[in-house]
C-alpha cells in the first residue's frame, strides 16, 4: 500500500512522543529529524522535505504546546495540518468552463495511464449526468485511437477521430466543432505522449492549447516513478501552465514521494488519483484524508 512505510516510521516516532508526557525542545527535534529521515526514505523531494519540517518544527516548539498536558498529541496535528496544506489544502475541483463545452486537455507521458485516465474522467462524468465526447489525438501511437474507442465503445461514449493522417491540432478544433454541434458538454482531448520529453511534442500541445483554449489541462503522472514524476510535472507546468495533475498507480508499490511533492514543486493540485487498471479506479485526491491515511 502506498505510504505504508511512511506510515509505520512516523507512527513509531509518534508512538514515542505520546509516551513522554512532557516533551523538552530536544525531544521535538529528535522527532523531527526522524520526520525528516521518513520523509525522504518515501522519496519526497529534498527541498520540500527541508521547507516541511522547519514548518513544524517551528510551531511545534511553541509555548503552547511544550506546556500542553498532551504535547505529543499537538505535534501530531501539527504534522497533519502541515501535511494536509502541503498536498493542497482542500479538494481542488475541475474548472468548468461558463460556456460549455468545458473542453479538458490529458498530457503526460507515454505509458503515464493518460489514454486509461480519459475513459475514467468520462466515465465520473458520466455518473453525474454529462455528456462527454472523447477526442483520439493520439496518432503516433499505433493502438492508441483504438484503444480509445474499445474504452468508448464500453463506456457508450463517443469518440471523436480522424484516423492518424490529420494533424492533431486539427483534430483537437474539429472534435470541439462536433462537440458543439452534438452538445456535448466536456470534451476530453487525449493527447499524444513520449517516451521522453521532447519540444516536438511540447510545441504540438502548445498548439493544441493555443487552438481549443482548454479550461483544463490535466498532466497525467505516473507515482511509481517517483522524483521523475515531479521533474515531468515541472517540465510540462513550464511549457503548458498545467491546471492540475492526475497521479496514476497510486496502487502499486510506490513510496508515495510523488504525492508529498508534485504540489509544493509545481504549485498545481492533484485533483484526481489513479488506484488500478479497471474504468472506475480513479478518486477526487483529498489532501486531509490522504495525510490522514499517512499518519494512521
Ligand atoms: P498512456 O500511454 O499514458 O495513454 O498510458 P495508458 O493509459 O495506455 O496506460 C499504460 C498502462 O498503465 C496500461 O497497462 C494501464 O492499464 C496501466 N494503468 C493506468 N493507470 C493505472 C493505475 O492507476 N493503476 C495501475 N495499476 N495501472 C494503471
Amino acid at each position: 500500500m502506498v505510504f505504508e512505510s511512511l506510515a509505520n516510521r512516523l507512527q513509531d516516532t509518534f508512538n514515542r512522543l505520546r509516551g513522554k508526557g512532557k516533551l523538552s525542545e530536544s525531544d521535538v527535534k529528535e522527532a523531527m529529524r526522524e520526520v525528516r529521515l521518513a520523509l525522504l526514505e518515501a522519496d519526497v523531494n529534498f527541498k520540500v522535505v527541508k521547507d516541511f519540517v522547519e514548518k513544524v518544527r517551528e510551531r511545534a516548539i511553541g509555548q503552547e504546546v511544550l506546556q500542553s498536558l498532551t504535547p505529543g498529541q499537538h505535534v501530531i496535528k501539527i504534522v497533519n495540518d502541515e501535511l494536509t496544506e502541503l498536498m493542497g489544502g482542500s479538494q481542488a475541483k475541475l474548472n468548468i468552463s461558463n460556456k460549455p463545452p468545458t473542453v479538458i486537455m490529458m498530457v503526460g507521458l507515454q505509458g503515464a495511464g493518460k489514454t486509461t485516465h480519459t475513459g475514467k474522467l468520462a466515465k465520473l462524468l458520466q455518473k453525474e449526468k454529462k455528456k462527454p465526447l472523447l477526442v483520439a489525438c493520439d496518432i503516433y501511437r499505433p493502438a492508441a485511437i483504438k484503444q480509445l474507442q474499445v474504452l468508448g465503445e464500453q463506456l457508450q461514449v463517443p469518440v471523436f477521430s480522424l484516423g492518424d493522417q490529420v494533424s492533431p491540432v486539427e483534430i483537437a478544433r474539429k472534435g470541439l466543432e462536433h462537440a458543439i454541434s452534438y452538445g456535448h458538454d466536456y470534451v476530453l482531448i487525449d493527447t499524444a505522449g513520449r517516451l521522453h520529453i521532447d519540444e516536438t511534442l511540447m510545441d504540438e500541445l502548445r498548439n493544441i492549447k493555443e487552438a481549443v483554449q482548454p479550461s483544463e489541462i490535466l498532466l497525467v503522472v505516473d507515482a511509481m516513478t517517483g522524483q521523475v514524476a515531479v521533474e515531468v510535472a515541472e517540465t510540462f507546468n513550464n511549457t503548458l501552465d498545467v491546471t492540475g495533475t492526475i497521479l496514476t498507480k497510486l496502487d502499486g508499490d510506490t513510496r508515495g514521494g510523488a504525492a508529498l511533492s508534485i504540489r509544493a514543486v509545481t504549485g498545481t493540485p492533484i485533483k484526481y488519483v489513479g488506484t488500478g487498471e479497471k474504468i472506475d479506479a480513479i478518486e477526487p485526491f483529498h489532501p486531509d484524508r490522504m495525510a490522514s491515511r499517512i499518519l494512521g
